[in-house]
């Protein structure tokens, strides 16, 4: 049937204005004013905002995480994203090591076939560099991947520099980009190694082991790289003032970089870390959340449209069963994970996940 949305506020990316949108067929098919149609059902929706679908460009369902797969899988993550007006998702396919990135894209791809209720695609993340992985890259654009994930953190998904701006220069080579995972695992790894031998293992300790100079210094070291193999690059969820500073200026000086950041990092804050008991695991993710000064420097950013996307960076983990079987007691993390994010999308999901 057709609908008329009648008297809402039209939320573009030139402003927003009110007006009426006639979906025919499931697509906008008119927007104006005084919309009429003899055959559509009109709803008013007078005083709320009209937005198009959102596309999280940061999720990942059913990724195996050793013991057990993250919270949500394609089925249920893609359900909460439509319900919250999520039209879009892009998973990370991950490469584990001595896997091509053939029978990496099409572990994906059965992961999601069938399940989704939402459009997706996928960014690639890369684990392990060789000549055959290169060669690979050709099918990859084939297949319809153009957009790449490297770690810098992570001792089972992290790249070495050399691999990374060697990466670079080949998916620059396929018109592709790469989005990087900007922390500096073996300072994690080291301060992670401190705080235990001095008994700190609750999750304030989380945040210590990972302070925004890791950041910083991986975001720097990229950008070095970058400017080696003369490719754009991606940020992906910057938490931090320090980071994002390294960015503005590499900015001025003329280079192309990309920013994400996450909604967790624009409106909490590292205080949570203080929560009683196992309360304050809720919130551990990585990065960690920041300081009251990074949300503002980030809002800032936001406003300024130095900021492109925001994506949650969907890695869910029960707060029963998951959280508490164990596995995140051992703060600070040596378990090589994800980072465990908060559900922003609708509450049957906060529910599930805590
Ligand atoms: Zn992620």
């Amino acid at each position: 049937m057709d609908i008329i949305l009648k008297g809402g506020e039209i939320v573009s990316p030139q402003g927003s204005y009110r007006g009426d949108v006639e979906i025919k067929d499931g697509k906008i098919s008119r927007i104006g004013e005084d919309l009429t149609s003899p055959t559509a059902r009109t709803i008013d929706v007078s005083g709320k905002l009209l937005f198009p679908g959102f596309i999280d460009t940061h999720t990942h369902f059913k990724l195996d995480a050793g013991d057990f797969f993250t919270a949500d899988d394609f089925y249920t993550g893609t359900k909460a994203a439509i319900a919250g007006g999520t039209t879009t998702i892009l998973d990370f396919a991950t490469q584990n090591k001595g896997e091509t990135l053939c029978e990496a894209l099409e572990n994906w791809h059965k992961k999601a076939e069938d399940q989704c209720s939402c459009d997706y695609s996928f960014h690639m993340s890369i684990s392990q560099w060789t000549p055959e992985i290169r060669e690979e890259l050709k099918t990859m654009t084939a297949q319809g991947i153009t957009s790449y994930k490297l770690y810098m953190a992570y001792d089972n998904l992290k790249v070495r520099d050399d691999e990374i701006l060697d990466i670079l220069k080949a998916i620059k080579e396929q018109g592709g980009i790469v989005g990087v995972h900007c922390e500096n695992g073996d300072l994690i790894n080291e301060l992670i190694y401190e705080e235990k031998a001095k008994g700190n293992l609750s999750p304030k300790a989380h945040p210590v082991s990972r302070p925004d100079e890791i950041e910083a210094e991986a975001v720097n070291r990229l950008l070095t790289i970058a400017r080696l193999a003369e490719a754009p690059v991606n940020i992906v969820h910057l938490s931090s003032d320090l980071g994002y500073k390294v960015i503005e200026r590499a900015r001025l000086e003329g280079q192309k970089v990309y920013v994400e950041t996450c909604p967790q990092y624009l409106i909490l804050d590292d205080s949570k870390y203080l929560l009683e008991g196992f309360e304050s695991a809720k919130y551990v993710l990585s990065p960690p959340l920041r300081k009251e000064k990074d949300i503002v420097s980030l809002w800032q950013a936001l406003i300024e449209d130095k900021i492109e996307t925001i994506g949650t960076d969907h890695c869910s983990f029960n707060f029963k069963g998951q959280k508490e079987r164990g596995i995140f007691l051992k703060y600070p993390m040596v378990y090589q994970g994800w980072s465990i994010v908060l559900c922003f999308y609708i509450p049957s999901v906060l529910k599930k996940a805590y």
